[in-house]
């Protein structure tokens, strides 16, 4: 299907919740309430056990924020795949105003926000970029702008779900590029990913962001694996 007729699509089609299926009213948001709340929130005190673990190691990442824990086989996992796979791209946003919401309270001070970025091959083979529209929903409630093409991925990778914590380290090392490094210079930065697993992908993120001189580096994601 060709993705500019997409929207024209979603208006025709009933709006199903990917988490329960059951049938959306038309003033519904795109995930329904029982789904929403039965997703596991992440508190103050799993939020900074994670980025003890997985980001304070470096200078890259100045701060993590989650908003929830990611669960196999629960809620979560289908509304990112509904997002991910099948163009419900509203998801996305809706996702994205969430997020904004928590980043409010850090009280960070961003000057730009940007979406972890997919290779160039797999945005031809899937369309489009799940995270360029979570940040785009952020960009709305935060009033903060927002780059999907600031960062680049250079590298091809095969999904790394299958590998190994260290072999996922070396896998996205070296795989993203600063695109314009003059925009990035002396800028505090928010990376946003869907899901934050080793935490990998945004700490390679950072580490290209901090070589091009951002003053910091903020790192946020829909849901954390705590595991
Ligand atoms: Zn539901």
């Amino acid at each position: 299907m060709n993705i500019s007729l997409s929207p024209l699509f979603d208006f025709f089609l009933p709006r199903i919740c990917p988490g329960c299926n059951k049938k959306l009213s038309s003033n519904e948001e795109p995930v329904c309430k029982e789904c929403l709340d039965s997703i596991l929130i992440a508190d103050e005190n799993l939020i900074q056990r994670e980025y003890d673990r997985k980001f304070r190691s470096t200078r890259f990442i100045s701060g993590f924020y989650s908003k929830y824990i990611f669960e196999a086989d629960k809620t979560l996992q289908n509304v990112i795949h509904a997002l991910k796979y099948n163009k419900q791209f509203r998801i996305g946003t809706f996702l994205g105003e969430i997020l904004a919401e928590g980043i409010i309270s850090k009280k960070w001070s961003i000057d730009i926000i940007l979406p972890v970025p997919i290779h160039h091959l797999k945005k031809a083979e899937r369309g489009y970029n799940q995270s360029d529209f979570i940040v785009k929903g952020m960009s709305k409630i935060l009033d903060i702008p927002y780059s999907t093409k600031l960062l680049k991925r250079t590298k091809y990778s095969e999904s790394q779900t299958k590998l190994h914590i260290n072999e996922r380290a070396e896998n996205v090392a070296n795989a993203f590029k600063v695109k314009n490094p003059n925009r990035v210079t002396g800028k505090n930065i928010l990376i946003v990913d869907d899901v934050c697993t080793t935490g990998a992908t945004l700490k390679a993120c950072g580490k290209v962001l901090s070589d091009a001189c951002a003053n910091s580096v903020y790192a946020c994601s829909v849901a954390t694996t705590d595991f």
